[in-house]
């Protein structure tokens, strides 16, 4: 059966090489690396190896990566980690990933307003910004619109109206696509989740730069020097680290040729359906503030849920914006703190591509969405 993804936002197919690396520690079997003896240290190499790699990749020190259950766990324990240190407040943007926003509710933290472009009004940052701020989290690339945030301007503000604070950015959606080496070494804090670069689901880690002050939120055996305890998932990790590796080798390609598959998508939607919206981007198509990946749309007079089910039916996957948040019939709250009505807010569609996505995708969707929208319309 042959289908068309074009969710990789929500997960992406986990690489060859990630199988084959967890495969074959899974088969050969490994002691627990806490342990002393023989099986014991192997697995310990395997770990130090893979926080080397990781490192590496996101411009940190081995020692600085903590590895988590995912991307959830890493912004969790970035936000209350640093919050039971230090106290003081938190402070996000409204369009981070439930993931953060939750946290920083949960503590009655501030959240600063986005413009209709998508970016954080960076005078309303300022605003909620002071020596009584412990930790900022902003994320680099959304994960509905794949919209990027200013962080080098972020991290200045934080750094002049906020000085006890750490900055945390969500890198979740951006790390296949953004150089975190580079981008993110403002930022104190890093999360990433293996399931979006072709690592498995349930595998992640948080970069917490050496001095920055966070408490445990698992405590146990002391694992992870002491910032997450419980034993490592080392056929995961490293199946995680083998997805990165591969992926920061093909980055600067995928980014140029994953970029020139969705522009076409994109500027074939903007040509072919009347009323399509693009999130972040205006007339002249400049999509220099979006990551590579993502063709987010809102269709006037149109229910995406509607549109899913029929573009299914032409195999064609895609969502409707998070997946946690598709299936509800609630509005994203990322399109609502960009301004968009309730009604545009209903016909969003992401349309997202990945590392195995070709032309053939392109066409499928170019094939079977303007039929289905002209077919919701004549029904309405
Ligand atoms: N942050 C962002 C921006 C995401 O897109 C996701 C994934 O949906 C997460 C955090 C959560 O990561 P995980 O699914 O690994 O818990």
């Amino acid at each position: 059966l042959v289908t068309y993804y074009l969710d990789h936002a929500a997960t992406t197919p986990v690489r060859s090489v990630a199988i084959e690396t967890m495969t074959k520690l899974l088969a050969d079997g490994l002691g627990n690396p806490s342990g002393a003896h023989r099986l014991a240290r192997a697995a310990t190499r395997v770990l130090d190896d893979a926080r080397e790699n990781m490192a590496d990749a996101l411009g940190a020190q081995p020692g600085e990566v903590v590895f988590t259950a995912g991307g959830t766990e890493a912004d969790n324990l970035a936000l209350f980690g640093v919050l039971e240190a230090s106290g003081g407040v938190a402070v996000c943007s409204a369009i981070e990933h439930h993931a953060v926003i939750d946290p920083v509710e949960h503590r009655g933290g501030r959240v600063v307003a986005v413009n209709p472009d998508g970016q954080i009004d960076l005078e309303a940052l300022a605003e909620a910004l002071g020596a009584d701020v412990s930790i900022v989290s902003v994320m680099l690339a959304n994960n509905e619109t794949g919209i990027l945030q200013p962080l080098a301007a972020i991290a200045d503000l934080v750094r002049e109206h906020a000085p006890n604070a750490a900055l945390h950015t969500d890198a979740v959606q951006a790390f296949s696509w953004i150089d975190l080496a580079e981008v993110a070494q403002v930022a104190d804090m890093i999360s990433v989740s293996a399931h979006k670069f072709g690592g498995p689901p349930g595998v992640g880690a948080l970069v917490v730069r050496a001095g920055t002050p966070m408490a445990a939120q698992i405590r146990g055996g002391g694992q992870e020097r002491g910032r997450r305890s419980g034993t490592q998932n080392v056929p995961g990790i490293a199946a995680m680290v083998a997805a990165a590796t591969e992926m920061v080798a093909e980055r600067e390609h995928e980014v140029a040729r994953v970029g020139s598959l969705r522009d076409r998508l994109a500027d074939g939607l903007r040509a072919q359906v009347s009323g399509v919206v693009e999130s972040g981007v205006g007339a002249d198509a400049d999509r220099s503030t979006k990551t590579a990946n993502v063709c987010h749309v809102c269709i006037e007079n149109i229910e995406s849920e509607a549109l899913l089910f029929l573009l299914e039916k032409d195999d064609v996957l895609a969502s409707a914006a998070a997946s946690c948040s598709s299936g509800a019939m609630e509005p994203s709250h990322v399109l609502a703190a960009m301004g968009y009505s309730r009604e545009l807010a209903f016909g969003s569609l992401r349309l997202s591509l990945g590392y195995p996505s070709t032309d053939d995708d392109i066409d499928a969707v170019l094939a079977a969405l303007p039929p289905a929208v002209e077919r919701l319309r004549e029904c309405s």
